[in-house]
């Protein structure tokens, strides 16, 4: 009930935002983040027509996948990877929104291809650089100069597919401003690499702000499912 009538205000928020600045409401992705949530909230969400599914821990989002909720469904990693954990999340991820160097795309690219070797995934791993926009390590990215080579370098990359930018604004920033610094490194970016095409932007709080910015997908948590339970992850 609560889920429904919370998708329902969220995606008509997406709508209006949207509208306000004169975009085609297909443009922009609802991406639900459903960490620290069970699988039979996912499950909901899949009733009420949702197929992507953004975690941020590769563990959990691992025995989510593993529970019969339903076909179809893409699921995005949308928190920091280490190399070691590439293996695990290709036999699950659709995607994985938070590439932020070469040893870790690279890392990707070949555990995707022994994924494939063995069965367990017949698609490409679609990926995303992370960029940091305050150069706090704690959050993860690459900075802004290195986009360029990073790009490069996963286009390079055999069974990676360059699906664009993604980043997590820093909170005492003016997210305007970071907005659009991130809409003119993606500018650049699919001048270089044209299907780079996905601008994965805005949460709960600030998603208007990223939708009149180009944000093509929205990375929502809070607003949906409710305050995360506390959790000493
Ligand atoms: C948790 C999380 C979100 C969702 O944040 P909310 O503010 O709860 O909407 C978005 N992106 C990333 C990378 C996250 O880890």
């Amino acid at each position: 009930m609560e889920l429904a009538a919370n998708l329902t205000r969220l995606l008509a928020r997406i709508d209006a935002a949207c509208a306000a600045v004169g975009r085609d409401p297909g443009e922009v992705r609802l991406l639900p983040v459903t960490k620290y949530f069970p699988a039979t909230d996912i499950a909901e969400l899949y009733r009420l027509g949702r197929r992507d599914f953004g975690e941020n821990r590769p563990q959990e989002a691992a025995a989510k996948a593993a529970e019969p909720i339903g076909t179809g469904i893409r699921w995005h990693l949308i928190g920091r990877l280490q190399r070691n954990k590439a293996r695990q999340v290709v036999r699950w991820a659709h995607s994985v929104h938070s590439v932020d160097s070469e040893r870790l795309a690279t890392a990707l690219g070949a555990a995707t291809a022994a994924a494939r070797d063995a069965g367990e995934r017949d698609t490409p791993l679609e990926v995303l650089i992370q960029v940091s926009l305050d150069a706090d390590p704690a959050r993860g990215g690459v900075e802004p100069a290195a986009v360029p080579a990073l790009a490069d370098a996963i286009a390079d990359t055999a069974e990676l597919r360059l699906a664009g930018l993604m980043a997590i604004p820093p909170q005492a920033a003016d997210p305007d401003a970071e907005f659009a610094r991130l809409a003119e490194l993606h500018t650049r970016l699919r001048a270089r690499h044209p299907g780079a095409t996905e601008l994965s932007a805005g949460m709960s709080d600030d998603l208007e702000r990223a939708i009149a910015h180009g944000s093509t997908c929205v990375r929502v948590g809070t607003a949906l499912m409710g305050t995360r339970p506390i959790t000493s992850a």
